[in-house]
């Protein structure tokens, strides 16, 4: 019976290099690999020219290079783009492309739906489904970026949104947020080779302070990251105490604010940026009061970080709905005035609902996907706090 194919999208530099000499090759054949694949974007073995003709028929009857089948994307007029990507099993999972004028954010997903559970979450209420592999999630990055590379309309659109001229050295993903669908530290083992391979020179090449993890707060895996490859950090926190935290992300339960917050100081020394990245989903008269904006004040005294607050987008399900503009405004200047730093989250993305926490991958029924109009709704990305 033939064994499985190897993906190599799966492998980072060490990996590769263990399976290129297990193959009783040359060490350096593996950067030559990840070259071709990562910086090349060439998924086809047989036109990697470079390598010998038999090493590559060797590649050709094992290897491969799979990223998730990609079922629809949708462009929004502000240049956002949300592909919709096949995880099997009636399941699918979103990523998202935002260009500004001095770099391009991809968020992408860690997992097929999630565990945590926050109630104002869609991803969360859809439950959990699977893991991705570091190929699924790697495979996000290849697509995207060669995808943007080679599609000469994208380009056109890059350059007519915002402004012309923010592809970087002819890189089109110059940021990486992990802020789809998932809770990237419960799938560690597989963000680590996928994080570690964004980093790597031979691959993407990315600065630490160009890729962000974001986290509901899982405190061990916090610690492990500053170990093995600090990356900007950001922690979703939407509560200033334990109760209400432990309603908004259950997860609080296991790890109280108090872990959390400690976990934050031992990560600082090895973040990339001098701070940490708090977001905090503004909900209407949930925790949007004057009160609780002084109590985040009291709790996030003396650690240094930037607030992000992020404007709730709603779905049913959930029973919450948003603060209002006017609420924000005096929530962030509670904030500001006790000399902390905040932001509020821009609207990207309006009409194709490339929305924070809609990300719910919600189509079902594949027969059905290609039909799907872009729907007007609202949505909203990122990438605020990822000044340089
Ligand atoms: N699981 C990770 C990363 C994915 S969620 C985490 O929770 O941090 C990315 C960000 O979107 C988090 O800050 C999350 O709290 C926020 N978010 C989730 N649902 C949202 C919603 N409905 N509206 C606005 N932001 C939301
Ligand atoms: Fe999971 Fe993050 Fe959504 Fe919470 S906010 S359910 S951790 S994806």
């Amino acid at each position: 019976m033939n064994s499985p194919r190897i993906n190599l999208l799966d492998l980072d530099a060490e990996a590769m290099k263990a399976y290129i000499v297990g193959l009783h090759e040359k060490p350096f054949r593996a950067k030559q690999l990840l070259n071709w694949v990562h910086q090349r974007g060439v998924g086809n073995i047989a036109l990697m020219s470079d390598l010998a003709k038999g090493f590559r028929q060797t590649l050709s009857e094992q290897a491969e290079v799979c990223a998730l089948p990609v079922l629809n994307e949708a462009l929004a007029t502000d240049g956002t783009r949300k592909w919709l990507l096949d995880v099997g099993g009636s399941n699918a999972v979103e990523m998202v492309f935002i260009p500004e004028d001095d770099r391009g954010t991809l968020c992408i997903s860690s997992q097929a739906g999630c565990a945590v559970n926050c109630s104002f979450c869609a991803t969360g209420y859809q439950g959990f489904s699977r893991n991705l592999t570091t190929g699924e999630m790697i495979g996000q990055l290849w697509f995207a970026e060669h995808h943007l590379r080679a599609d000469p309309n994208a380009i056109k659109r890059i350059e007519e949104y915002p402004t012309p001229g923010y592809v970087h050295e002819g890189r089109v993903v110059s940021n990486v947020v992990f802020m789809g669908m998932g809770e990237p530290l419960l799938n560690y083992d597989n963000v680590l080779p996928a994080l570690r391979l964004m980093l790597d020179d031979h691959a993407y090449g990315l600065s630490r302070r160009r890729v962000t993890l974001s986290t509901s707060g899982v405190v061990p895996m916090m610690d492990r990251l500053a170990q093995d490859c600090p990356v900007a950090l950001a922690v979703s926190l939407h509560a200033p105490n334990d109760a209400l935290r432990d309603q908004l992300v259950p997860l609080n339960k296991k790890y109280p604010l108090k872990e959390l917050l400690a976990a934050c100081e031992r990560y600082l020394p090895y973040a990339p940026r001098d701070f940490i990245t708090f977001e905090y989903c503004m909900l209407n008269e949930v925790n949007d009061q004057d009160a609780q904006a002084r109590e985040l004040v009291q709790l996030l005294k003396g650690i240094r970080c930037k607030i992000n607050l992020i404007p709730f987008n709603p779905f049913p399900e959930s029973g919450l709905t948003r603060s209002s503009p006017q609420r924000i405004f005096a929530f962030s200047n509670i904030l500001q005035e006790a000399g902390m730093i905040a932001t509020v989250r821009k609207t990207r993305g309006d009409d194709i609902a490339a929305a924070c926490g809609q990300l719910a991958g919600d189509i079902i029924d594949r027969t059905k996907v290609r039909e799907r109009t872009v729907d007007a709704a609202l949505g909203e990305q990122i990438v605020q706090w990822l000044e340089r």
